[in-house]
Formats: C-alpha cells, structure tokens, sequence
C-alpha cells in the first residue's frame, strides 16, 4: 500500500509540471508493460469530458482533490507554524 500524497510530474496533456495529477487513462498495451497516464486537474477535468474518458474518472480526479485538499491545508499549517491563536483549553 503505498502512502497517500500528491503525485507530482508531468501532466500527460499539457506538459506543465504540476503537484497533483489525477489517473487519466491505462495504458494496456497486450505485450509488455503498459502504463499509467497522468494529467494535471484541468486538464483531467477536461479529458472527462471526452468521450475517450474511462468511466472510473470521476473517481481519480475527486481522488486527487482531496488530496490537494488535505496537502494545502497541511502546507498552509506549515507556513503559520504551530496554532498559537488556538486557545489550549487543558
Ligand atoms: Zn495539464
């Protein structure tokens, strides 16, 4: 299981680096080794519109939400630093 996290490179559609990508499309090739084609958000969002879009891909893009959600939250903790506004009530 590997752990949870952006999934940076390359977006497979505009070739921008990005942070987070979602899953857009599986490569299978019959022969050897298939692969894995990841796109930035927009261009995701995009992709789903079409119809060579995979049915499933409304799940990877919620799915790499989330954890842009939860990596900017995160970040945003790290930049103000400890919750010093935050009252400790004990
Ligand atoms: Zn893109």
């Amino acid at each position: 299981m590997e752990a949870e996290g952006p999934n940076p490179g390359t977006c497979c559609r505009c070739d921008l680096p990005v942070t987070h990508r979602a899953l857009i499309a599986i490569i299978e090739t019959g022969s050897g080794p298939g692969g894995s084609a990841y796109a930035c958000l927009p261009c995701a969002r995009d992709y789903a519109k079409t119809s060579l879009a995979p049915d499933w891909i409304g799940e990877t893009i919620a799915h790499a939400e989330a954890i842009r959600l939860a990596w900017d939250e995160a970040e945003q903790r790290r930049r103000t630093g400890p919750d010093d506004e935050t009252p400790t009530l004990l």
